[in-house]
């Protein structure tokens, strides 16, 4: 569902080397990539031709194509397809050539083996990235075009738009973390994305995912913007991000890792500058990381630098399960709204990570039925409803959900078709798009994601008269109460966890009702509806704060 694995092309000729590779990428699970091979240049190419290759590993002396004639051929076919060249001892200087032609790099047969190969796989994708697709993200797309789209029915001004398309400030960090071995250094991309400034300070969560580039965190730093507008938190939007795989690093290289991500970026956060929360692949631990290192350079703490940390350092009561239970009550205002008894009423959720297992457990509190979930592992069934208190259990001992016993298995795909009340995506962004939305069978569709629905398949969902509740309305349970954690850090206040979830519960609800308002009286859908609501409150305060100097 969530992590796409990549596409790998062997065009390799000798079936003693062709093996190796192929035992070396299916004996490394943590690569996570497909293979496909071919034994001639003419095979490859039309392998080639056909797309999704994402990487060629390649022989330059093959049967029907010898030297650099083979590299230029490959180069040529796909100029945007990176080539790592697969040379043997003695050709050395061909394989040096075609990297000055423009492969990536080359690896020595002799010497192959799981890390190098590994290595060269993982770097050379991030070059690719780096050269290429930086800013151009599906999902940065998506933020703008959305954007437009609210600018467009507000008649907002020119000059105000090109203002919020792209963020204020970005900063690209490269750094490196020792692995527990002490011997291999990786070295990453890291980012930190502050989309508008004139709210105050800016806020936003820390990504750690392999496919973080710097137009996905720009993305959701515009998100953040519109969503702490829409709640009137006084932040801007933020975001940041490394480009890693936390699934396959220690706790202790996750330390390392976070601790000079933190020095790189220590002098754009701060308690009030820009303030990082956890979001995917982070969590409670990551944030007292980061905190922690932020006050030992300033060389006194400050619990205030972020939020979302554990409650003993200054976290507050309820801001894990914020984000679930703020989904769950924007899930049962528009039960309300549309009329939809939510006691029994079948649920899916899609994504079991700190989102979606704390929405499952709200929704049946609520009383909801939920008749599946899945994470990245599998998706379960239960037409009878599946016990949330057993699968977080099941979760917290085994990882994932994968071989769960009391549930039938079911696809990605499978779980979003599902017929059901309520639909809440928590999992990924790019989930129902024009491809699968005339399927999504469901009365609310609920987002705990940040962009999990595309452009197109909003235009279908609202024909078939889906109530969405968006992104930035649904999921921003955990800004609020990363605010309300910020605010008894900085006033040294202990609220109550009734306090906390009285006040979350009336700021989430004042914005549902000026959303299904604006929605009425413009004449627009949810989404659209919120993004204006949020668009306005900064377009006011740019108005006013005027352009310096
Ligand atoms: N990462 C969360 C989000 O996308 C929370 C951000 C925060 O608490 O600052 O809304």
């Amino acid at each position: 569902m969530s992590d796409q694995a990549v596409n790998i092309l062997l065009i390799e000729d000798n079936p003693l080397h062709a093996k190796l590779v192929v035992r070396l990428i299916e004996g490394e699970p943590q690569l996570r990539c497909t293979l496909q091979s071919a034994e001639t240049l003419a095979d490859g190419l039309a392998i080639l031709h056909a797309g999704g290759i994402d990487l060629v590993l390649l022989d330059l002396v093959l049967p029907d194509s010898q030297e650099l004639e083979t590299f230029f051929r490959v180069h040529t076919a796909a100029p945007e397809v990176p080539v790592v060249i697969l040379t043997a001892m003695d050709d050395l200087k061909l394989a040096a050539t075609a990297v000055e032609a423009g492969a990536s790099a080359f690896l020595v047969k002799s010497s192959l083996n799981a890390v190098a190969l590994g290595r060269a796989i993982r770097y050379t994708l991030a070059r690719a990235r780096a050269h290429t697709a930086e800013w151009d993200s599906p999902m940065l797309r998506l933020a703008q075009q959305q954007f437009l789209k609210a600018a467009q029915i507000m008649g907002l001004d020119d000059n105000i738009r090109q203002r919020l398309l792209f963020p204020q400030r970005t900063q690209v960090v490269t750094f490196p973390f020792f692995r527990d071995d002490r011997a291999q250094v990786e070295t990453v991309f890291g980012y930190r994305v502050q989309h508008v400034l004139t709210m105050g300070p800016t806020k936003g969560g820390v990504r750690y995912h392999e496919d973080v580039d710097l137009g996905e965190v720009a993305a959701l730093a515009t998100w953040m913007t519109w969503k702490c507008a829409l709640m009137n938190l006084p932040y801007g939007g933020a975001k940041g991000g490394v480009r890693v795989d936390p699934t396959v690093l220690s706790s202790n290289e996750l330390q390392r890792l976070t601790r000079r991500y933190t020095a790189e970026i220590i002098e754009f956060i701060g308690p009030d500058k820009d303030i990082p929360a956890p979001d995917m692949g982070t969590n409670e631990q990551v944030m007292a990381w980061m905190m922690d290192t932020y006050s030992q350079q300033v060389g006194y703490t400050v619990p205030t630098v972020v939020t979302g940390k554990p409650v003993v350092l200054g976290g507050s009561l309820g801001r894990r399960e914020a984000t679930g239970r703020g989904l769950v009550y924007m899930i049962e205002a528009a039960a309300r709204h549309t009329g939809l008894d939510l006691n029994g009423a079948p649920a899916v959720v899609q994504g079991f990570g700190n989102v979606g297992s704390f929405t499952a457990k709200f929704l049946e509190e609520a009383g909801a039925k939920v008749i599946a979930v899945s994470d990245v592992s599998t998706g379960l069934y239960n037409p009878n409803g599946l016990s949330i208190r057993s699968l977080m259990d099941y979760v917290a001992e085994n990882r994932v959900l994968k071989d769960y016993p009391e549930a039938d298995h079911l696809t990605n795909a499978e779980l979003l078709e599902t017929k059901c009340d309520v639909l809440a995506l928590a999992a990924l962004q790019n989930q129902v798009t024009a491809e699968n939305a005339d399927r999504i069978d469901c009365k609310i569709l609920a987002e705990g994601a940040n962009g999990p629905t595309s452009l197109e398949a909003d235009e279908t969902l609202n024909e078939k008269g889906i109530m969405i509740v968006p992104d930035v309305l649904g999921n921003a349970g955990g800004v609020t109460v990363s605010y309300f954690e910020w605010v008894q850090g900085t006033q040294n206040l202990t609220w109550t966890l009734d306090e906390i979830n009285g006040r979350l519960k009336q700021i989430m609800l004042d914005a549902f009702d000026r959303t299904v308002a604006r929605a009425a009286k413009d004449g627009i859908d949810m989404r659209t509806a919120a993004l204006v609501e949020g668009v306005q409150r900064v377009t006011e305060a740019k108005l006013l704060r005027g352009v310096f100097p």
